[in-house]
């Protein structure tokens, strides 16, 4: 015989809100109507099993609730801790009641939020507990799950606050049947029920059904008690073989609960254990730098929550003055090693560092498919990264975002480089998972390490000479000491009038490599030739008559020439940004795009052999000079190592931030007109 404890209502009401089914509702219950509801629900359960009962208190009109006082499996009691204080003092008296009957009761580490069976959800045939996480319990409740119950457990993480418990829009049934909602799911979570339950066995609820707490429903044998369910439900539960009991319990739904939530079954069985079993992983993570004002910790917080896991703060030292690092250490928890591995990829990208633990080399994977990673290959990001291999930490040669890291340990020492994923060979090693990884966030000039997220700055209008200054300053520095920069230009430093600004800069001996594409090129050209862009007289700001023909003759007649170069060679081309690349012997590469008319004949329209070209005249910058092209500033932000010097000038903020905010304390975005910021960088080069 099956056997509930539920809990009378006698002191039932809505006097707070911890849930957003309370909004609206406090003292809006009626006792007369929830007490007969509670009987109906109770006379019915007793048809089919016994019920006990526990004595209701004042002052915890939550109580009736009893699938929230714990977690039971056979003479064990796992107390719930609530995370709500207005709940909290239902604990003691749920406890004493399990000891009084014979149950073990296991009492969590204070904080570690769990709400009994309202979150916990055996498997109706025992071969797993799934657990939900995200509203009410913590996910670290489950490791003490997993092991007090020495049951496998499925963490589910719930993401619509009306569904605040998992027993709320979830419900195993008897032979292997679920009942759920799964919008109140996220994405892992609905993979992970779908790789468990058959698509035959999984009854999906509409959202009017999931509203109404159809899933939180009582399952005896056959029957399925519940509060409301629609005709198709109905009729879906009668196909599986179920039989529907609806019971009106819309004094509890007020507060948030219903058939389900009202009893907590004492009589769990447990099955004989099978396998290994799966449990919530955990790894600590450290950070070091100025944590609290640039925000890095709330960011770091967020991006592990975002990601499905959570975290104990083990570690706090803020720094005393402004000048001062943080450091923190944090237990990160996620439902599984997959799982943490990704929230670890994303920590480590906004700078976190993983304790290396010595004793592990990195997990490496051959490749078998020509310019494919092994699923799990770890994606670099800017940082110089040391990979371990056979005990030996190496660094990453041509560190870059995005890409895979190759190891080739047959020869000593071992070759570890970065590379992208299209030069994969089979057969090649890739480091995959997050072990034997460290990543070095070394700030020029400083000795230590240091965690800086989002240093970079972005400047407003107001503050732009003030930048130009500084950037000019750099800029002699650079040329004085035989440096590199690298300036990266879309047309509109042409249509603003900057093209002579960055000629005079090239021909003054301040750039060392130009990167654009098709139109920053025809563009200035046009301009030389013509002196018009698109058309329109620059100096004069007018359109010429018949000037829309300019651009299309402009790279008709370089085409008829063979190149820029030969267009100067030949005489055709007398000025202009490439006009002093070429006689100055600046490289340039230009990358080729859809939109793009002609192409000159230096425009690559192969892509990869364009970022290939991109790549080599990127070699060894040391600060780079992103104007106005957000297509050709991204994919070279892509392709740069931290340390780099990068200033991007554009228009748009948001081009600006996506730029800045790649974790590169060495980068300056400066949002303003780029014809006008050239013209006070020259002036401030010339004073
Ligand atoms: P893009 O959209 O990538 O970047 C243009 C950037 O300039 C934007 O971020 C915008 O906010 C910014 N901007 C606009 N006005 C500005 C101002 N006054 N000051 C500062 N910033 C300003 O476009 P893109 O780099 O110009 O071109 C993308 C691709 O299309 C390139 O490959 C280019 O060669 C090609 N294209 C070809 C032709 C052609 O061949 N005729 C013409 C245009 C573009």
């Amino acid at each position: 015989m099956n056997r509930y404890l539920m809990c009378a209502p006698e002191f039932f009401d809505v006097s707070y809100v911890i849930n957003p089914w309370m909004e609206g509702n406090i003292n809006r219950t009626s006792v007369a109507l929830a007490q007969d509801q509670w009987q109906r629900l109770y006379d019915l359960i007793k048809t089919q099993a016994t019920v006990e009962l526990v004595r209701p208190q004042p002052g915890l009109p939550d109580m009736p609730f009893a699938a929230n006082a714990g977690l039971i499996l056979e003479d064990k009691a796992i107390l719930s801790r609530f995370r709500f204080p207005e709940r909290q003092g239902e604990e003691q008296y749920f406890a004493d009641w399990f000891a009084a009957n014979g149950f073990t009761v296991h009492t969590l580490p204070p904080q570690i939020f769990f709400e009994g069976a309202g979150d916990a959800l055996l498997d109706r045939d025992q071969r797993w507990l799934w657990a939900g996480y995200g509203h009410r319990s913590l996910l670290d409740s489950h490791l003490y799950l997993s092991k007090w119950l020495e049951l496998e457990v499925l963490s589910l993480r719930l993401v619509d606050d009306r569904f605040y418990h998992l027993d709320t829009c979830f419900c195993p049934l008897s032979q292997g049947y679920l009942m759920y909602y799964p919008l109140a799911f996220d994405e892992p979570s609905r993979r992970l029920i779908a790789q468990r339950i058959p698509p035959e066995k999984r009854l999906v609820l509409s959202e009017r059904d999931a509203v109404n707490f159809a899933c939180n429903a009582v399952n005896i044998e056959h029957f399925v008690l519940l509060n409301q369910a629609s005709l198709p439900l109905k009729e879906q539960l009668n196909r599986a073989g179920f039989e529907v009991l609806e019971t009106p319990l819309t004094e509890f739904m007020k507060a948030g609960g219903s058939a389900k939530c009202l009893t907590l079954r004492l009589n769990e069985p447990r099955q004989p254990l099978t396998g290994a079993l799966p449990v919530v992983a955990q790894r600590t993570i450290e950070l070091e730098g100025h944590l609290l004002d640039s925000n890095l910790m709330s960011r770091v917080m967020d991006t592990i929550q975002d990601a499905g896991g959570s975290f104990e703060i083990l570690e706090f030292h803020a720094g005393s003055r402004q000048q001062d690092l943080s450091r923190a250490q944090l237990l990160v928890t996620a439902p599984d090693q997959t799982r943490l591995d990704e929230i670890l990829m994303l920590l480590i990208d906004v700078g976190a560092r993983l304790p290396a633990i010595e004793t592990l080399d990195a997990h490496l994977e051959v490749v078998r498919q020509q310019g494919v990673a092994p699923d799990e290959f770890y994606i670099t990001n800017i940082y110089n990264t040391e990979v371990r291999v056979h005990g030996q930490w190496y660094p990453v040669q041509g560190q870059r975002m995005d890409g895979a890291i190759v190891v080739d340990d047959h020869i000593r020492p071992a070759q570890v480089t970065c590379q992208l994923l299209r030069d994969l060979q089979v057969g090649q090693k890739v480091v995959c998972g997050v072990d034997g990884l460290r990543t070095l966030l070394k700030r020029e000039g400083r000795e230590t390490e240091e965690f800086t997220f989002m240093g970079a700055s972005v400047s407003s209008e107001r503050r732009v000479e003030l930048v130009v200054e500084q950037i000019a300053w750099e800029l002699r520095r650079l040329r004085d000491q035989g440096g590199k920069v690298v300036v990266v230009a879309g047309p509109v430093v042409i249509h603003t009038g900057g093209g002579v600004h960055l000629a005079q800069l090239i021909r003054d001996g301040y750039v060392q490599a130009l990167l654009g594409g098709n139109a920053i090129a025809v563009h200035d050209l046009e301009q030389a030739m013509y002196g018009t862009s698109l058309g329109v007289d620059l100096q004069r700001g007018m359109p010429v008559r018949g000037g829309h023909r300019h651009h299309l003759k402009t790279i008709n007649r370089v085409r008829a020439c063979g190149g820029i170069a030969q267009a100067v060679q030949q005489g055709l081309l007398t000025g202009g940004i490439f006009y002093e690349c070429v006689q100055g012997n600046v490289p340039f590469a230009l990358a080729g795009s859809i939109r793009d008319d002609g192409p000159l004949p230096e425009t690559q329209m192969d892509l990869i052999k364009a970022q290939e070209h991109y790549g080599k005249l990127l070699q060894g910058a040391q600060m780079i000079l992103m104007l106005s092209s957000m297509l050709h500033s991204i994919g070279v932000g892509n392709m740069t190592p931290a340390g780099v010097k990068l200033v991007c000038v554009d228009i748009n903020p948001a081009v600006v931030t996506k730029l800045a905010d790649r974790g590169s304390v060495e980068s300056t975005g400066i949002v303003t007109d780029v014809g006008l910021f050239l013209s006070l960088l020259l002036r401030q080069l010339q004073m």
